[in-house]
């Protein structure tokens, strides 16, 4: 079975499903550990042609949001007595949870079909396109 699970988190209804299934994976296997990476960034608009960041208390709301993410998903995890691991990082999703997955030798990544934002028609987003084209190990797509 799959010994270290990354669960791709952005809040979003189809990783709170995944998330559930990321539990069961890890309760129905002992020695299992369970990695929670949830990837933020700081938005950025144009002026012009350059790219500029945004005010800093606009930046401040990006991360306190990306904070309370990741405190959502802990007390769901204490609250099935599970022990994981859940990092906050600090840029491109897609690159974030391949990266991460890579240095922790992780088996199996599992992550939603859709996230936060884009377009409805599509059935998977960027970030889950992304992931599910570049990883080398089996990825979980819940829907
Ligand atoms: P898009 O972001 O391309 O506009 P979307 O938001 O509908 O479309 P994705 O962002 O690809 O779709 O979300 C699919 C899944 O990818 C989510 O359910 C979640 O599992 C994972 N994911 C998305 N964003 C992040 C993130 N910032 N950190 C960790 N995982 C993420
Ligand atoms: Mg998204
Ligand atoms: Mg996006």
């Amino acid at each position: 079975l799959f010994s270290k699970i990354l669960l791709a988190y952005d809040g979003s209804k189809a990783a709170n499903k995944a998330l559930d299934r990321a539990i069961e994976l890890a309760k129905v296997t002992p020695g299992s550990s369970l990695h929670v990476v949830h990837a933020f960034e700081f938005p950025r608009f144009f002026i012009g042609e350059a790219l500029a960041p945004l005010p800093a208390s606009v930046n401040k709301d990006y991360y306190d949001l990306a904070v309370q993410t990741t405190e959502d998903v802990k007390k769901r995890l204490d609250s099935e007595g599970l022990n994981a691991v859940v990092e906050l990082l600090q840029g491109s999703p897609a690159e974030m949870i391949l990266g991460y997955a890579k240095q922790h030798a992780v088996d199996l990544i599992v992550i939603g079909s859709r996230g936060l934002g884009g377009i409805r028609e599509f059935v998977l987003g960027s970030v889950s396109h992304n992931v599910v084209q570049s990883a080398k190990i089996p990825v979980l797509v819940v829907k």
